[in-house]
């Protein structure tokens, strides 16, 4: 049975630069709805949430981890008289919230992206001393681009330095000029001491060991003029989204504060407003009020089928198909994230987009074909799970020991085929060879790479054939750090690892088409395979596409496969220095067969030959990965800096300032920053910093070409 009903539903997500405060916040989130009873500090090294050890050691989240919690708006609370009529009201009025907490740092993109696939909304904390942050604009335009509705949280306002107005202009100068106040600070920094609601004019302040109590009083005189002033530009903003409103504020009609409080959370939803709230983590300030935003303006899952509707397709015929959110609709869940746990096995972490899955039964993992039988179903909490027999529509929850289906895959009734839109993840930009220390690891090695691949869609693992050495790649040096720290922790695999190397890859620049043939007919049974291949140009980030366009049985259907797998298999390596191929498509569209001679190896071999000739007519060059750089200096050492980057062949975009720092952001190719950290402090006399996370690969100019032909890069 239903608990909940979907409206009462919020699944969210927390997003930040990391340090902002989103495991602090997180644990507040965990105290105030009741799941913990003690608050773990983070620097403790004991957060609820962090529960992985390295999370622990490097303080940063690393893995997502979903949690569920209960919360009912506090207004409503502080108006019962007794225990009694609160679990009345709780009864009547609790929304579920499921928070799926997403990493900061951006070498772990993979976690955010998966995570902003499944969420319904986002709470967005800042650090209110630095604002915006480079990494929270990428997190921010990645939100943007899974229209994500979101409200932000200024956070930290009791250190030295923090400033609420100054974050929020950062806001919407950098990610969205519709940011809005709703919260003004009463005090700052070691002042800090409560928070002024702009929609019921009132001060709230935060008592008790825990900040648990909640005290509202009248707005201290010396805000009055300023709150008043704020609320004027808050009810223009709110009634601008709305055309009742707008026709009522230009009459100079009341607009009442339920009214305000539906068109802000209409508005919101559509992102047409950002609602901005503010607070103190650390100092017990604001998260109260900040759930409550939650359940006042984030969309519940059914709210959000006009902007965002459950698409998918079939998988036989291709056609849309959408679904309702709804537990009567046939099932439709997505995988969104597989993890080992060293108690259970694997889990496959799921949200439920319609109708409800079942404990033993059978279901259809439609993105391979295959049918996977629900054993036990979990719900997460930060720090137990709980076995239930269902899920329903808007739930999120994990599959203890799924064989067959990985990170994307959809699971599906039986009777209801749909493929629902699938995540997309970056290629690698960064790769390592990695040895085994003993003979013992080198068995124990092969398996753990293949587990913490099947987790991380962009962890890669490679051969290189000539040496016979391991090679992975991933996201940066932290991601491929953190996987060969798992290896020795969870696995106990001791590596050596080598020196990083640029993951450069290679595509193809006009269209080709060439012959593949592999015939040997001597004397017994012979092979006979043979195909003509066209290959296309793709734009950057399509992948490969294989289309098979033979007609009238020219190549019988069954040896189809085996060419697709030979072509697959060869851009594995490309022609100009053996880098992947990419982006591009390749058209199987005639050849011919033999009746007797033909199999599904000689397809294989044609296939792969053809391959490698259309692609060394088709013009391949050679990719390099791009980053996005901000750096941070003080102006005495502007020059140097920026010198240094345009020698890097990096394009300065835009340079800003910040009281006495400039601000770089530049666009510079990973082979040549390594070493830039140790650079840069050299330069600035140790006052400068950066970060860099990856933003597009683009075609290497020619003579770095003939460089990495060459090996010399
Ligand atoms: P995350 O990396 O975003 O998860 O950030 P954490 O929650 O780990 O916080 C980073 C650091 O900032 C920790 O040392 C926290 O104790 C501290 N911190 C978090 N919130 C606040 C706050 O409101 N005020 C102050 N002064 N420090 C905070």
């Amino acid at each position: 049975m239903r608990q909940y009903p979907l409206e009462k539903y919020r699944d969210i997500g927390i997003i930040a630069h990391i340090d902002a405060g989103k495991t602090t916040v997180s644990e507040r989130i965990l105290f105030y709805t009741g799941v913990s009873h003690r608050i773990g500090e983070v620097h403790e090294g004991r957060a609820i949430m962090d529960w992985m050890e390295q999370e622990k050691e490097r303080g940063i989240t690393i893995t997502a981890a979903a949690t569920t919690c209960f919360w009912t708006l506090t207004s409503l609370l502080s108006a019962a008289a007794n225990d009694e009529e609160k679990q009345k009201i709780r009864q009547a009025s609790e929304h579920r919230i499921n928070i799926i907490d997403t990493p900061g740092h951006i070498d772990f993109t993979v976690e955010v992206q998966r995570s902003l696939r499944v969420l319904d909304a986002a709470v967005v904390i800042f650090d209110g001393v630095a604002g915006v942050e480079p990494q929270s604009e990428t997190v921010w335009h990645q939100a943007d681009k899974f229209k994500v509705p979101r409200i932000c949280f200024i956070n930290k306002l009791d250190r030295l330095g923090a400033s609420f107005e100054n974050s929020l202009r950062s806001i919407c100068e950098r990610l969205n000029p519709n940011a809005v106040a709703l919260q003004l600070p009463i005090g700052s920094e070691a002042n800090f001491e409560g928070i002024v609601d702009l929609l019921k004019m009132k001060a709230y302040y935060f008592e008790g060991e825990r900040g648990e109590k909640i005290i509202e009083k009248e707005i201290p005189k010396e805000l009055k003029v300023k709150s008043e002033k704020l609320k004027i530009f808050l009810v223009e903003k709110i009634a601008e989204t709305d055309e009742k409103l707008t026709h009522k504020y230009l009459e100079g009609q009341e607009i009442t504060e339920g009214e305000l409080r539906q068109s802000l959370r209409k508005a919101t939803i559509n992102s047409e407003l950002v609602p901005v709230f503010c607070g103190s983590a650390l100092k017990n300030k604001g998260a109260q009020l900040l759930l409550d935003a939650v359940l006042d303006y984030l969309p519940s899952p059914l709210d959000l089928t006009e902007i965002k509707q459950i698409k998918g397709s079939d998988p036989k015929t291709d056609k849309e198909i959408i679904r309702r959110p709804d537990d009567k609709e046939p099932l439709a869940a997505l995988a969104f994230k597989i993890a080992t746990d060293p108690y259970v096995g694997s889990l496959t972490y799921f949200r439920v987009y319609s109708g409800t899955l079942r404990r033993s039964t059978y279901v259809l993992n439609s993105t391979t074909a295959n049918q996977e039988r629900i054993g036990r179903i979990v719900r997460m909490h930060a720090n137990h799970r709980e076995e239930v027999d269902e899920m329903f529509t808007g739930d999120l929850g994990a599959i203890v020991g799924l064989k067959n289906t990985s990170t994307g895959d959809t699971l599906c009734d039986i009777n209801s085929p749909i493929i629902l839109e699938k995540i997309t993840f970056p290629e690698p930009v960064i790769s390592v060879r990695i040895e085994p220390k003993t003979k013992a690891d080198q068995e124990k090695l092969s398996i753990a790479m293949h587990r913490l691949a099947e987790e991380d869609p962009t962890f890669r693992i490679s051969g290189d054939p000539d040496t016979g050495e391991t090679i992975i790649s991933g996201m940066g040096e932290l991601h491929l750090e953190i996987l060969v720290d798992r290896m020795k922790r969870e696995f106990g695999v001791e590596v050596s690892v080598g020196r990083p190397q640029v993951a450069y890859k290679e595509t193809i620049t006009i269209k080709a088409e060439a012959e593949g043939k592999y015939i040997r007919q001597s004397g017994g049974r012979g092979q006979y395979g043979h195909v003509w291949l066209k290959v296309n140009p793709l734009e950057r980030g399509k992948g490969i596409v294989f289309t098979n366009k033979i007609k009238g049985g020219i190549i019988p259907q069954e040896f189809i496969p085996a060419v697709e797998k030979g072509v697959k298999e060869a851009v594995s390596k490309g022609v100009v220095a053996g880098y992947p191929l990419i982006d591009f498509e390749a058209i199987l569209y005639d050849g011919s067969f033999h009746e007797v001679d033909s199999s599904e190896i000689a397809f294989k071999i044609a296939g792969a030959i053809a391959l490698q000739e259309a692609v060394k007519a088709a013009k391949p060059v050679i990719l390099e990965p791009i980053m996005k750089i901000q750096t941070i200096t003080p102006l005495e050492f502007l020059g140097d800096t920026t010198g240094d980057l345009n020698a890097k062949r990096g394009k300065i975009e835009n340079i800003s300032d910040r009281l006495n720092i400039k601000i770089i952001d530049a666009k510079v190719p990973l082979s040549e920053m390594f070493g830039y950290a140790t650079k840069l402090r050299s330069m600035t006399q140790g006052r400068g910093t950066f970060t860099m996370e990856f933003d597009h690969y683009e075609e290497t100019p020619k003579s770095i070409e003939q460089m990495i032909i060459e090996g010399k890069r």
